[in-house]
């Protein structure tokens, strides 16, 4: 069954909150924008999707080593990124309704692209459109908006300052990107792990925005994840490694269920002044109807290891150690929102389905390597003491190597129910043939058939259909 957009996105947050993926924060505090929690499952989920990425990025690779960075860094880092002075978006207030809008998202839904653009550019476009009185508030259709200002999106704190002011002069921010943590342990991983070029460092962890319009549920939040890679190469390798990192980012989605139709490259035209190449992974996204950026891949040029040198007075080079050549590498890099897949993840897998005498289901069918629970074991009835302890037994043999759940809770469709909900691939049964022949029924979340499996090799028929 097809849902529309609004519709699809309103069954995913109410099942996100019903099933104890996502809540929104503070909830018993009336909430706060922009921020969510993530519950069991949600958790779950979030970690098999780092996890699926570190794997790809980091285990899988003798040419990528991890890091784990600070969120809070020297205030300098970010004026060295440009942070502190560019890293801001174009916002524009409804003097009407009060509420308040990116303006460059307005001018997209006209059709006119200023992603990017300098506030006159901005200003410029939203003129036409005032002039020729077409330009209205997004939320209640007032033609009242005021002019397009500037809105850091840099999150400040005070820590460690001898006041209790956000003073501009103690401020220490959060980070609005992980990478910088790589840069400024460039230094630290070549001097300690002596990296062969070309090598990456890859990071995942959080970063804060203060985005105007925290909107579209978990797709643009305050406070996110991100999954970085930073790659140091010679410059002259730029072109085949971006290309290659493109291939390689590509295969992972296909890696991980989504289909080739689902997504789609997005070149950047206007380039930032140091890089070469810009390109997005664009998810084709069913509750959001539409294409939506969830990667973006990177040539970076030798600007920001130039700056932080600069900036910190350090030098940030890499000497071949048989030539003794001595350059400032160049980067290409991979930066992923972890949050931004949960929801891609979530929303390509979310089906209803008709199963006949008028009733539905709801199933995620995620890759199973990401389902948060692999399989749940069901003893037939949860009076029979012969059934619960032997499907107890499987339980606690299972859940040693799997994510695993025991539920003798009503009958067994809405057992079968329940876990299609959380897009757990696999349930055993144990029903009286099992006293017997010590084997159990399997249940396919898909396509629903059972198939009957020895309790000896259970764990490795899951094992085999769960990579
Ligand atoms: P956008 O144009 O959507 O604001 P961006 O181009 O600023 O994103 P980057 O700075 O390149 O994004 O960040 C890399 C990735 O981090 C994005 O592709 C996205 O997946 C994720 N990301 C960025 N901002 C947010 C946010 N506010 N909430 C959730 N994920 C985010």
């Amino acid at each position: 069954m097809t849902i529309p957009p609004e519709k699809r996105m309103e069954l995913l947050v109410s099942l996100c909150k019903r099933r104890g993926f996502v809540f929104p924060s503070s909830e018993i505090y009336g909430g706060l924008g922009g921020v969510y929690d993530y519950g069991h499952y949600g958790i779950l989920l979030k970690n098999n999707i780092r996890d699926a990425w570190w794997k790809w990025m980091v285990q899988m690779r003798e040419d990528v080593v991890g890091l784990d960075s600070a969120i809070f860094m020297h205030p300098r880092t970010w004026e060295a990124s440009g942070h502190v002075e560019n890293f801001d978006d174009p916002q524009i207030d409804c003097r009407k309704c009060k509420n308040r809008f990116r303006a460059d998202h307005v001018l997209e839904s006209y059709g006119v692209n200023a992603d990017k653009a300098p506030l006159d550019v901005v200003n410029a476009e939203l003129e036409k459109l005032r002039v020729e009185e077409k330009l209205v508030c997004p939320q209640c259709g007032s033609k009242d908006l005021t002019e397009a200002k500037r809105f850091s999106l840099m999150v400040k704190s005070n820590l460690g300052s001898p006041t209790s002011e956000l003073s501009e002069e103690h401020v220490v921010y959060l980070r609005p990107e992980t990478c910088g943590g790589i840069y400024l342990n460039y230094k630290n991983t070549v001097d300690s792990l002596h990296p062969a070029m070309p090598f990456g460092i890859a990071q995942v962890g959080k970063a804060f925005r203060n985005e105007i319009v925290a909107r579209q549920f978990i797709f643009r939040t305050r406070e996110f994840e991100q999954m970085e890679l930073q790659y140091f190469i010679r410059p002259e390798e730029t072109e085949r490694v971006f290309d290659q990192w493109r291939e390689d980012r590509w295969a992972w989605y296909l890696r991980f269920g989504v289909k080739p139709e689902q997504i789609r490259w997005y070149k950047h035209e206007k380039l930032a002044h140091y890089a070469s190449q810009a390109f997005d992974v664009e998810f084709d996204f069913p509750s959001l109807g539409g294409f939506k950026e969830v990667e973006g891949i990177h040539a970076r040029g030798n600007w920001d290891l130039t700056r932080h040198a600069q900036f910190s007075g350090q030098e940030l080079v890499y000497v071949d150690s048989k030539t003794g050549e001595k350059f400032v590498p160049h980067i290409v890099e991979t930066s992923v929102g972890l949050n931004r897949l949960f929801l891609m993840f979530l929303d390509q897998a979310m089906v209803e389905e008709d199963v006949g005498e008028g009733e539905t289901r709801t199933v995620l069918k995620l890759h199973p390597e990401l389902a948060p629970v692999k399989v749940a074991v069901f003893p037939l009835l949860r009076n029979k003491p012969e059934l619960t302890q032997k499907a107890r037994d499987l339980y606690l043999s299972l859940r040693e190597r799997f994510s695993c759940e025991y539920d003798d809770n009503g009958n067994i469709g809405k057992r079968y129910r329940r876990q299609d909900e959380i897009g757990t691939p696999y349930c055993v049964c144990v029903d009286f043939d099992s006293l017997e022949t010590n084997s159990v029924t399997v249940r396919d979340r898909d396509t629903m058939t059972q198939e009957r499996v020895a309790i000896a090799d259970i764990a490795s028929w899951i094992g085999e259909r769960i990579r």
